[in-house]
């Protein structure tokens, strides 16, 4: 007989699905600080089709996104998804996780039930013109964030994800390990290596904003697997040790500088020299941390509004300032002389597709990127968890929250049994 509803670590029989699971779950209503904003509830499992799967979470991996979501900002993700005819009033959140394969729809041949995954976040419409072409998925107008931009995420005892997002899980890691860094490694990797024209090469000086953050720490270790010569920036002396740990040649402490923000207006002769003074200065604390005078061919930009004026004047002729977030702040300001007679190029980038997600994962697997799990939360704390991270307060690398795993260091479905 099916249960209807089992306890966080209490497995049911291989592939069989209870009605219900428990979910840390966002209402609009609670919309605001992540640590209020999260709930424990009871929710029906979804119901899959044909090419969806259903994972046994084992463990979760924490991303900004759902800070955003909690809060509402930039987007209440509820009422977009009601907006596009999707009924649920609530929002179970998570983009990354690694579980096993519970259940399968009718036209899954790439993994079956009892595989060991991770899953990636990058969901789109099997059947959507731009992806039946071949042509780049995440261009797709149906491409979204899983357990962002659509429900059903990582923050509950199963997920709902598409086949195509699930990979092999790196059989060395543990469940924890194993769900802290698809999402920031995949979109690293995509920043780095999938921007033809400026993508890594071996000795290139890159520069990486907050090197000892999610995606910092995961563009550092894929900088270095490239043969290329990561300069990583942080705020904190104890961020320095970590960032060279990871394979930076150099770190700089952007705290000892203070010309952030939007570019003054370049007819304002005092102002601008009062910046350009400042962003040179970060210039040759670069060149220093580098050990040569060399422009950075990449700049892997994240922070925005605060950073990008220095990011863009600081690139290389014909390099790259390529960026993913405004974290900061969304206006971005740039001196267009320098842009154009130094042939720059500003390139937005989101996310990954299937092959870039499969090459981060590789470089995991093959032990060159370590996934750099700082800490690990129980299922009870994840709004908690997003709370540190709202706050700038979580340790370097990247988090995690035990879902049906009942304890760190646990590596095979064998293993949480036995735990029980
Ligand atoms: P994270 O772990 O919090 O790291 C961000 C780092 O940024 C922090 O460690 C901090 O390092 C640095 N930072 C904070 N304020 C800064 C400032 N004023 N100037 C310069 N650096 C600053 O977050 P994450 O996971 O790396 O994500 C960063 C951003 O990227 C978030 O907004 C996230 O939503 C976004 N993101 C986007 C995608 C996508 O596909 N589009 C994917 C992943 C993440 P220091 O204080 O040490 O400098």
């Amino acid at each position: 007989m099916t249960a209807d509803l089992l306890p966080l670590g209490v497995v049911p029989d291989l592939g069989v699905v209870p009605t219900k699971m428990l979910a840390q779950v966002i209402r609009a209503s609670r919309f605001g600080e992540p640590t209020d904003a999260f709930a424990e509830e009871a929710l029906a499992i979804p119901t899959l089709g044909p090419r969806d799967v259903l994972v046994y979470v084992m463990a979760a991996g924490v991303n900004y996104n759902n800070v955003w979501a909690a809060m509402g900002i930039p987007i209440d993700v509820i009422k977009t998804r009601n907006k596009k005819g999707e009924p649920e009033d609530f929002h179970v959140g998570g983009s990354d996780a690694s579980g096993v394969v519970w259940a399968v729809g009718k036209d899954v041949t790439n993994v079956a039930v009892g595989d060991d995954v991770v899953v990636h976040c990058g969901m789109w419409e099997p059947d959507d013109p731009h992806v039946l072409a071949g042509k780049d998925p995440m261009f797709a107008p149906t491409q979204r964030i899983w357990g962002y931009e659509s429900n059903w995420g990582s923050f509950a005892q199963y997920c709902k994800v598409q086949d195509h997002q699930c990979l092999p899980k790196p059989a060395h890691l543990t469940w924890e390990q194993a769900a802290s860094y698809m999402l920031v490694a995949a979109t690293a990797y995509r920043m780095l290596h999938g921007w033809s024209g400026n993508t890594l090469q071996a000795g290139d000086p890159v520069l990486i904003w907050g090197g000892a953050g999610g995606l910092g720490s995961m563009a550092i270790q894929i900088a270095r697997a490239a043969g290329a010569r990561p300069v990583a920036v942080v705020s904190g002396d104890s961020k320095t040790d970590f960032c060279k740990q990871l394979g930076a040649v150099g770190v700089i402490d952007r705290r000892k500088f203070d010309h952030w923000g939007k570019l003054p207006r370049w007819s304002d002769d005092i102002e601008y020299n009062l910046w350009l003074k400042g962003a040179r200065a970060f210039g040759a604390a670069f060149w220093e941390a580098l050990g040569e005078k060399k422009n950075p061919a990449i700049v892997f930009e994240h922070p925005g509004e605060t950073t990008l004026p220095t990011s863009c004047f600081m690139c290389e002729t014909g390099g790259m300032v390529v960026i993913c977030a405004g974290t900061t702040g969304y206006n971005a300001t740039l001196d267009l002389r320098y842009h154009w007679m130094r042939q720059k190029r500003l390139q937005g980038s989101h996310f990954a597709n299937d092959a870039q997600c499969k090459g981060a994962n590789d470089l995991v697997i093959a032990g060159k990127v370590d996934p750099c799990l700082a800490r690990t939360f129980p299922f009870a704390e994840t709004g908690a968890c997003h709370q540190l991270m709202r706050d700038n307060q979580h340790p370097s690398g990247n988090m995690a929250i035990l879902v049906n795993s009942p304890r760190p260091g646990l590596r095979t479905l064998d293993d949480v049994r036995g735990a029980q």
